[in-house]
Order: structure tokens, then sequence, then C-alpha cells
């Protein structure tokens, strides 16, 4: 069982504790402005659940909050205007994909056009 930080910084983002541009919630995520954007939208999207990474996520979040997070993934960019121009999302997972924060979250890239899905 992996063990969840309720001090990381997503944590005190859904707690209210420090603030967010956010982008887009509902009972099953938060959405907000990634406060470094490596692309003209840059948007975090994370699940209102203490879970670490993608790993637990998918192993352990109830059915009805998997569902409701992605859900909440296409409203965001949906809401963004993304759709019609397509966008990119990525989730990074522990220490290989340098994964900073450790509260599940997915990104979301749009704006322009992305280039190659990895660049090494
Ligand atoms: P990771 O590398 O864990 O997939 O991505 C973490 C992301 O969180 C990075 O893109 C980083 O810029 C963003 N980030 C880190 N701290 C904060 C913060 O306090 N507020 C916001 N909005 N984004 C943050």
């Amino acid at each position: 069982m992996t063990t969840y930080d309720d001090t990381n910084i997503f944590a005190k983002i859904l707690r209210g504790e420090i603030p967010c541009n956010k982008a887009y919630e509902d009972d099953f995520a938060v959405a907000f402005h990634d406060i470094n954007p490596q692309a003209p939208v840059h948007v975090l999207v994370i699940p209102k659940g203490p879970y670490v990474s993608l790993a637990d996520f998918s192993a352990d979040a109830p059915p009805e909050l998997i569902t409701g997070f992605y859900r909440a993934v296409g409203a965001t960019a949906k809401q963004l205007g993304l759709e019609e121009g397509g966008y990119r999302t990525l989730t990074n997972t522990g220490a290989d994909a340098h994964q900073e924060v450790p509260h599940f979250h997915l990104h979301i890239f749009g704006g322009r056009d992305l280039g190659p899905m990895l660049v090494r």
C-alpha cells in the first residue's frame, strides 16, 4: 500500500490552503493552471482523493472516482476550448518519469502544435 503524504503541495491546493488559478472543479476533481507552463495552455487535473500516482489511483480508487476524474479531464479540455485544435494529456509516475508532486495528476497541454510525443 502506497503511503500518501498529505503535506504535498496539491493536497494543500485541494484543501484551499494555498491559491491556484482554477480552470474547472466538480465533485471528483479540480483543474488548475500549472505554475510553470510548458505550452500556451498547461493545466493540471487532480482527483479529490489521497492517491500518490496513477499506480495507486488505478488500483485502489473507487470506480466512480476513476470515472468522474476522467470525465473531469475531458470537461476541462472542452471548457478550455481545446477540442477543436486538439490537446495532449500526460501523467508522470515515479522516478523515471520525474514525477515531482506525490499527488496523482494529469497534465493537459494545448494551444499550439505540440510536436512529437517525446523529445528524447
Ligand atoms: P510532475 O513533474 O509531478 O508531473 O508535475 C508537477 C507539476 O506541478 C509541474 O509542471 C510544476 O510546474 C507544477 N507545480 C508545482 N508546484 C505548483 C504549485 O504550487 N502550483 C501550481 N499551479 N503548479 C505547481
